[in-house]
């Protein structure tokens, strides 16, 4: 017991101090894209024939734009059209589709704050199931080292649950693939009301890279990413129950 207690000791305080204190991220980190607005057609074009997901880059009556919500952040644009760039920006979460759309020229940003007050309710407690719907595994394990102690999410009272009757939302994760869909339908029928859907990642989003199966409810936090950094999630967690 002593022993223990000693090794307890010299190791220390292990969990990070995200946040308040601003995340480590690696240094080839991509978060936030942005798009000058002197991009000229053929930068464009160039850009768009570099990127693996479809409708990711394109254009339309107002302009170049990017869907994070279909981007997987793999940076091939930026590198071929040096007027794309990926800034250090993770806070990434937002409540409506439509916010995942950057257009060009769209250089400022604020993270959207939450207003509804069935999710602000939830600042204490927050249950999550997830459910992994023909994801890769990386979605998946971005969001488990969330509970570990480098992270502790649990430390604001957010944690997985084992069964969907106990949790507040369920968090999605993969493209909802055909074998799927049924367990899906049936984990969010039996959580109870009020609840929230989750989708977290390119694929839970959109199908990034695949086919889109059905989601069985409009989401209440699109969390873009391929997968997400735990710093995002964490931080899109936080302010979707209203706490910050
Ligand atoms: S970073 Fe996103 S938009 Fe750019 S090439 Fe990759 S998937 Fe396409």
């Amino acid at each position: 017991m002593l022993k223990a207690l000693i090794a307890r000791f010299k190791q220390g305080f292990r969990t990070g101090k995200f946040p308040p204190a601003a995340p480590s991220l690696p240094p080839d980190f991509r978060g936030r894209p942005q798009i000058d607005d002197d991009i000229s057609p053929e930068e464009f074009e160039r850009a768009q024939s570099a990127c693996p997901v479809k409708n990711a880059l394109y254009c339309d009556f107002e302009g170049a734009k990017l869907d994070m919500g279909r981007c997987i952040f793999c940076g091939r644009c930026a590198e071929v059209c040096d007027k794309i760039r990926f800034t250090k920006e993770y806070r990434l979460g937002v409540f409506r589709r439509t916010d995942l759309i950057v257009r060009a020229g769209d250089l400022d940003y604020e993270p959207p704050k939450q207003t509804d007050a069935a999710a602000k309710a939830l600042r204490r407690s927050l249950t999550l199931r997830e459910v992994s719907a023909g994801g890769c595994a990386a979605c998946e394990l971005d969001a488990n080292v969330l509970g570990t102690l480098a992270w502790d999410m649990g430390r604001f009272g957010i944690r997985f649950v084992a069964s969907p009757r106990h949790a507040d939302a369920i968090y999605l994760t993969g493209p909802v693939s055909p074998n799927m869909q049924l367990a899906l339908d049936k984990t969010w029928a039996a959580a109870p009301e009020p609840k929230f859907l989750i989708a977290a990642g390119a694929c839970a989003i959109s199908g990034g890279l695949y086919e889109h199966g059905n989601v069985p409810a409009t989401p209440a936090l699109f969390i873009p990413g391929c997968p997400p950094h735990p710093a995002t999630t964490l931080e899109a967690l936080l302010r979707f129950s209203g706490r910050c």
